[in-house]
């Protein structure tokens, strides 16, 4: 399989080519854990869930380490806590957990490793220090700042002059900075605020030298692919940049990719606005997160994507689709099958979903039409390996449509289901035909095999 990837840095599609093939790394920025994750942090842990599961399909499971972490310090976390009044670790813990469940809720598979900012502080410190005594890095008393001007290549991945820098927004508590636009490695301590002990002073980490510590002690010096939202190029990806290549003198990462961002019925999505819609908000309205997950890769990742209740319509047809045909092949074994190669090249050339989706659709034609028993079964193990490689169709067919009404409404439906098969049992067709009607106006198909009866939503 040959990949190819958008890289950032050079701003051109590549053949994807890794340090190691027996050890393919990637790393993407992950939550702060301080409240419900909404519908674009989602975006990029469904983008590169997709790539993940592409990697381990080309390289091997076992030869991919993917690694995103959680922010567990940071300014919002402290005043949460503080609102609260409880320690930062019950804020984290609890929206670490929910951000784990709704993730897994969109197919998002666990990271190899999912590390958290406050395990690795004294990582961060050996960084932080080792940039100081290379003359990068200097401490005033506010904290210890990184100096863009020791270093000559800043701004490459953002490809931001080095004047246009300088005339960055001024940092309130950062007034002894020698240049705006250094950044914080170490803050000093305030009090009431976790802090930690350091050569260079009592205090905690910035955001940027977190994930420069993570990656180094969870991957290595260079990674293969660095993954995050378009919005953190700059500052944070050009700041992780800096004090990684500083300090060890390589490339970071191979390959950087960003996703675009989410809008919600064409509007920027802000908490000003109140247009933030939240992943468990979307779940307690009856999205499945199936349909969540597809309207989300139903664009390409690196465009703008408008987030709108019709795009989830349109997501819930497709999966309906899919699963109709899934029902439609309940009984059959399905034969090993690989991926068909059309469809795995349009996500092997740089994730291309939407071409990937229609092949997909394809193979659901496919199956639908298949009619020997020979090209039903390898119809259907061709469409569970490419829903597999998606991330989809990972529910009983069935469980899909009966989740897909609320309790009541499946339960009612199951009852009118099986007085119809009691009336076809007896005969009683005229009556077998006015439950069908009573199902079809309740917006169900019912479908009659040798083994029974099964319904599905209608398309
Ligand atoms: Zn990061």
């Amino acid at each position: 399989m040959d990949i190819r990837l958008t890289n950032t840095l050079t701003r051109r599609k590549e053949p994807f080519v890794p340090g190691d093939p027996k050890r393919v790394t990637m790393y993407v920025c992950g939550s702060t854990v301080y409240n419900h994750p909404h519908i674009g942090n989602a975006r990029p842990a469904v983008v590169f869930d997709l790539l993940f599961r592409l990697l381990r399909s080309a390289y091997g499971a076992d030869a991919v380490l993917y690694a995103s972490n959680y922010t567990d310090i940071d300014d919002k976390i402290i005043k949460a806590a503080a609102q609260e009044g409880v320690p930062i670790n019950v804020i984290t813990d609890k929206f670490a957990r929910i951000y784990r469940d709704d993730m897994s809720a969109l197919g998002v598979l666990a990271p190899t490793f999912e590390p958290r900012a406050t395990e690795h502080v004294d990582g961060m410190i050996v960084l932080i220090q080792r940039l100081i005594e290379q003359g990068a890095a200097y401490v005033v008393p506010s904290g210890v700042y990184f100096s863009v001007a020791a270093d000559a290549d800043y701004g490459k991945l953002s490809r931001r002059a080095q004047d246009e820098l300088q005339a960055g927004a001024r940092v309130e508590g950062e007034d002894d900075k020698r240049h705006q636009s250094d950044f914080a490695l170490w803050k000093a301590s305030k009090p009431g605020e976790p802090s930690w002990e350091a050569p260079f002073g009592q205090g905690r980490p910035g955001w940027h030298i977190e994930c420069s510590a993570m990656i180094a002690a969870q991957l290595g010096e260079t990674i293969d692919i660095h993954g995050g939202g378009l919005d953190l190029v700059f500052p944070h990806h050009e700041n992780e940049i800096a004090q990684s290549e500083t300090a060890h003198d390589h490339p970071l990462a191979r390959v950087w990719m960003h996703n675009g961002m989410l809008t919600m019925d064409k509007e920027k999505m802000s908490k000003s606005i109140g247009n933030i819609v939240t992943v468990r908000e979307l779940l307690n309205q009856g999205w499945q997160g199936e349909a969540i997950r597809w309207a989300l890769l139903s664009g390409h990742y690196r465009a703008p994507l408008d987030w709108s209740d019709d795009l989830l319509q349109q997501a819930q047809a497709s999966l309906d689709r899919l699963y109709g045909a899934a029902l439609r092949l309940k009984d059959v074994a399905a034969e090993t099958a690989e991926a068909p190669a059309a469809f795995v090249e349009a996500l092997a050339d740089d994730l291309n979903t939407p071409a990937a989706i229609a092949e997909l659709s394809a193979l659901i034609t496919n199956a639908n039409n298949a009619k020997k028993a020979a090209e039903q079964a390898k119809a259907k193990g061709e469409l569970l390996a490419a829903a597999q490689l998606l991330g989809v169709l990972r529910h009983d067919p069935q469980a899909w449509f009966r989740d897909s009404f609320s309790g009541d409404e499946a339960a009612e439906i199951d009852a009118l289901v099986a007085e119809r098969v009691a009336a076809r049992a007896a005969k009683n067709w005229a009556e077998a035909d006015r439950i069908r009607d009573m199902l079809a106006k309740k917006g169900v198909e019912v479908m009659d095999g040798p083994n029974g009866s099964t319904w599905r939503r209608k398309g």
